[in-house]
């Protein structure tokens, strides 16, 4: 008979629940304060394990098993999970470079990396660069003896280029430069980074794998040990845990990822065939058209194409036309990101946002094929696209 406080007794208690719950989902622990049974365990457990628990920011069972299931996903060893994709990507630059370092990243790579490139990372002291995402091999000639990470991007997430992969590799190794990839566009399912020899695998988890347009978080994964505890003690120092509801939430996703991933692509095929026999379009930026830059390096290796591409208009329709035309669609619904059930559509000003545009002229849209029937979905685009040109 205990003689403890109420108030005592509601925050401490000895029951156990018994083990062996047959229950299918992942349970959701939330903590930050982790207990030890004794001191010299305290003293003992290393953060850097995923065998032991030291606070909640490193590590619980629920964010554990996430980040086993996408290094399985992505095909590597250990994973390192973070509140964003933009935040893997700063994890990864910051675990990797430092005052003096260069670093290379395509012209077409996902805007808020460049942004991040050109204005904290720079005043850091290190150096950024850009390549044409279609260099290749002859990414070698830009290897300087400080460059230290080339970051890959395939595709293109806006312009859709899908570069040499292995060339670009290739290069980097010979060289001793490390590679990291933006795998986001293939969902985990479409590419495999690491039978291509790239270093780090990145990936917006907020996009096909969570595919409920209702959480944020990236993914660093690696094959190799040491690479991962850099990241690893990077992500330590800069606090970047995640929430175990978001990592459920993702963790809900997962097996329905690779079926919701060929129907977008099936959807996408669909809509991409009428319109690529629409006379207002001039250009098919959808990996598995011919005229997609890179369409033969996507054919080699990749395993699809998803639901997201973009479109060229052709060049004397003027902006605010297309922005009209854009406005005038129901069911695509105007918004960044993508993955979810919603189709989607953002018209971009591209000369602004490279330093070369592999184009001159005719105005860009983007297009996420989400759920709907492409019927409904072309139907859209017909009712939009009306009165575009004279009849
Ligand atoms: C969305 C996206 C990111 C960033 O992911 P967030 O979780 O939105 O920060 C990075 N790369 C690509 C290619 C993306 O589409």
């Amino acid at each position: 008979m205990t003689t403890q406080k109420p108030s005592t007794l509601l925050v401490h208690s000895d029951y156990v629940p018994p083990s062996g719950f047959g229950g299918l989902p992942v349970p959701i622990y939330h903590a930050s304060t982790v207990t030890y049974p004794n001191v010299a365990a305290m003293r003992a457990r290393d953060w850097r394990r995923d065998d032991g628990y030291t606070y909640g920011l490193h590590g619980t069972p629920t964010t554990f098993t996430l980040e086993h299931r996408i290094a399985s996903m992505e095909g590597g060893r250990h994973t390192v999970l973070a509140p964003s994709g933009l935040a893997a990507i700063m994890l990864i630059d910051l675990a990797l470079l430092k005052c003096g370092d260069d670093m290379l990243l395509p012209d077409n790579v996902y805007g808020p990396s460049r942004e991040l490139g050109t204005t904290l990372l720079r005043d850091c002291g290190i150096s950024v660069r850009y390549y044409d995402p279609l260099l290749g091999a002859s990414i070698g000639g830009e290897i300087l003896s400080n460059t230290k990470l080339i970051w890959i991007e395939a595709p293109g997430s806006v312009t859709m280029e899908v570069p040499d992969i292995p060339a670009i590799v290739a290069a980097a190794k010979a060289r001793g430069v490390l590679t990291a990839i933006d795998n986001t566009w293939a969902g985990g399912v479409l590419f495999r980074p690491f039978d291509h020899g790239v270093n780090i695998s990145m990936h917006a988890l907020t996009k096909y794998v969570s595919g409920g347009s209702d959480v944020l978080m990236g993914a660093a994964t690696t094959v190799d040990p040491l690479l991962h505890e850099r990241i690893k003690l990077a992500h330590m120092r800069l606090g970047l845990g995640i929430g175990a509801d978001d990592a459920y939430l993702i963790l809900r996703g997962l097996p329905t990822l690779e079926l919701r991933l060929r129907h977008h692509e099936k959807s996408a095929m669909t809509v991409a065939a009428w319109l690529s026999t629409r006379p207002e379009i001039v250009r098919m930026l959808h990996p598995a058209y011919p005229d997609c830059p890179g369409h033969s390096h996507w054919k080699r290796d990749f395993q699809g194409s998803g639901g997201l591409f973009s479109v060229v208009f052709r060049s004397d329709l003027e902006q605010s036309r297309i922005d009209a035309m854009v406005d005038a669609l129901k069911l695509f619904r105007i918004g960044f990101s993508w993955g979810g059930s919603h189709s989607l559509v953002v018209p971009y000003l591209m000369q602004s946002a490279r330093s070369a545009v592999p184009w001159t002229a005719g105005s860009l849209v983007r297009l996420y094929i989400g759920m709907e029937d492409p019927s409904d979905l072309i139907a859209d685009l017909d009712q939009a696209f009306a009165g575009l040109l004279p009849s």
